[in-house]
C-alpha cells in the first residue's frame, strides 16, 4: 500500500516554546527564564570529509530543538526531555563529566560540564527540552540539542559573550564537539555543531574542516523552484558508531602512511593512491580525494545559483559512499534508487551513514511524487516505512523566547 502521509512539519518558533515551557512548567513548576533553540542539518555534499581535514557544504533545517532553562544559584542539575516527560534526571556539574553521563543526558548536559572545564562561569540549571528534529535519523538531532543547550548557558552565566558572534560560536561549536567525543563518547567530526551554530537563513555553510572557517553560500532553492526531500530511511544503524570509529582510523592510518596530517592535504591524490598498498585504505582515501572534487564542483555550481547542474554529483557522491567507504545500506540504496526513478535531479545519503536519511534534489512540484515512489518501494521491498521532510536553508541556532 502507498504510504500517502504527508511532510513531517517543523514547528515554528511559538509551537516550541509553548512545547518547551510547558514541559518545563510541569516538571520543575516554576517558569524558565528563557527559550533556545538550534537546528538540524542536512549535508549537500562533502561526507566523512570533516575528520579527514576537507570542506563539508551543510545547512540548517527548519525543524530545531528547542530548550527551556533557568539558571540555579548551586551546582545541581535537573534536566527533562519531552520524549520521557515524567523522567527528570537530576544531579550535579560534576557528574556531566567524561565517564559519568551516559544516554541522552550526556548530549543534554556534557556541554555544561565542557563549557565550566574550559573557564566559562558555568553553575547549575533546570532545562526541558522539546524537539521535532527526528532522532538518530542522521539529521543531528544530537548537535542541535548541545548547541541549544550551549547557547543558554552562555547567555544565562556568560552574558551571551560567545553567542554574540561568529568567534564566540566556533568557540560553543568546539565545546559541543568535545561534549560529544569525549562525555557522549561518539567520535564524530565537527560538521554538525558548526552549522547549528554559525550558518545563516538562505544560505549553506561551507566548512573547512583544516581550521575550522566558514563561507556561507547563498542557496535558494525557492528561487530555481527546488527543493530539497529529506528522506528519513528509520532503518535501525546499531553498527553505526563502531563503524564510523572504524572508517576514522582506516583514514587516519592512511595519512600517517602518506606523510600528511589529514588525507585532504595529499596534493598528488593520484601518486597517493598509488603508494597505499592496503585494499580498505586505498577504497577510503579515494572516496575522500573524489568527494573533495565534488565539493568543488557543486560549491561552484550553487553559488552561481546553477543548482539543477549539482545532481550528478550527488549521485556520484552517493556510489563512492556506497562503493568506496561502504556507509550505505539497502534502505538508504532504495531510496536514492527510488528518487532518481521518479524524476529527482539527484540524491544521495546524507550523514554518516548505515541508516539515517538521504537527501534528493527535485523540482518541487514533483516533490510529492517522488516521495510517494520512494514509500511504494520501500513497502515493496519490506522495509519499514520511511518519513519526509522538506528541506529549505534555515536559521541558526539562538535565543527565541
Ligand atoms: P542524530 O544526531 O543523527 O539524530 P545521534 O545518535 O548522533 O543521532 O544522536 C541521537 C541522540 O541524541 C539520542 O539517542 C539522544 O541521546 C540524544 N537526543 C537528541 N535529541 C534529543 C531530545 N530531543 N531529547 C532527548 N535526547 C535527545
Ligand atoms: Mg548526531
Amino acid at each position: 500500500m502507498l504510504n500517502r502521509s504527508s511532510f513531517l512539519p517543523a514547528w515554528d518558533t511559538p509551537e516550541g516554546i509553548r512545547r518547551s515551557s510547558d514541559l518545563f512548567v510541569a516538571a520543575y513548576g516554576s517558569r524558565p527564564a528563557g527559550v533556545w533553540a538550534a537546528p538540524g542539518r542536512v549535508n549537500l555534499i562533502g561526507e566523512h570529509l570533516d575528520y579527514n581535514g576537507g570542506f563539508s557544504l551543510p545547512f540548517a533545517l527548519p525543524h530545531r530543538t528547542f530548550v527551556a532553562l533557568a539558571p540555579r544559584a548551586d551546582e545541581q542539575v535537573r534536566l527533562v526531555s519531552d520524549l520521557a516527560p515524567d523522567a527528570v534526571w537530576s544531579g550535579t556539574l560534576d557528574d556531566l563529566g567524561p565517564g559519568r553521563a551516559s544516554g541522552w543526558v550526556a548530549y543534554a548536559g556534557g556541554p555544561a560540564w565542557v563549557l565550566r572545564d574550559e573557564g566559562v562561569p558555568v553553575r547549575g540549571f533546570d532545562a526541558a527540552v522539546a524537539s521535532c528534529v527526528p532522532l538518530g535519523a542522521g539529521l543531528s538531532s544530537s548537535a542541535a540539542l548541545e548547541t541549544a543547550v550551549a547557547l543558554a548557558l552562555d547567555e544565562v552565566f556568560n552574558q551571551g559573550a560567545l553567542g554574540a558572534d561568529d568567534a564566540g560560536r566556533a568557540r560553543l561549536a568546539a565545546a559541543c564537539v568535545r561534549a560529544e567525543n569525549e562525555v557522549a563518547g561518539a567520535a564524530t567530526g565537527g560538521m554538525d555543531q558548526a552549522v547549528a551554530l554559525r550558518s545563516t537563513l538562505g544560505h549553506a555553510l561551507l566548512i573547512d574542516s583544516s581550521d575550522a572557517s566558514v563561507t556561507q553560500v547563498p542557496l535558494d532553492l525557492e528561487a530555481a523552484d527546488l527543493t530539497i526531500l529529506v528522506i528519513d530511511t528509520r532503518a535501525p544503524h546499531a553498527l553505526a558508531d563502531g563503524q564510523y570509529a572504524s572508517r576514522r582510523a582506516t583514514c587516519e592510518r592512511a595519512a600517517a602512511r602518506l606523510g600528511v596530517r589529514t588525507l585532504c592535504q595529499v596534493e598528488d591524490p593520484e601518486a597517493a593512491l598509488g603508494r597505499l598498498e592496503d585494499r580498505l585504505e586505498i577504497a577510503r582515501a579515494r572516496h575522500v580525494f573524489t568527494e573533495q572534487g565534488r565539493v568543488r564542483r557543486v560549491v561552484e555550481a550553487v553559488s552561481a545559483g546553477r543548482l539543477r547542474e549539482i545532481g550528478p554529483d550527488l549521485d556520484a557522491s552517493h556510489a563512492s559512499l556506497a562503493g568506496d567507504y561502504e556507509v550505505s545500506c539497502p534502505e538508504l540504496d532504495v531510496a536514492v534508487e527510488a528518487a532518481r526513478r521518479a524524476g529527482a535531479l539527484g540524491a544521495r545519503m546524507t550523514g554518516g551513514g548505515f541508516g539515517g536519511s538521504a537527501i534528493a534534489l527535485v523540482e518541487r512540484a514533483k516533490a510529492s511524487a517522488v516521495r510517494d515512489a520512494v514509500a511504494a518501494s520501500f513497502a515493496a521491498h519490506g522495509f519499514a516505512a520511511p518519513e519526509f521532510l522538506v528541506a529549505s536553508a534555515s536559521a541558526p541556532g539562538g535565543r527565541v523566547g
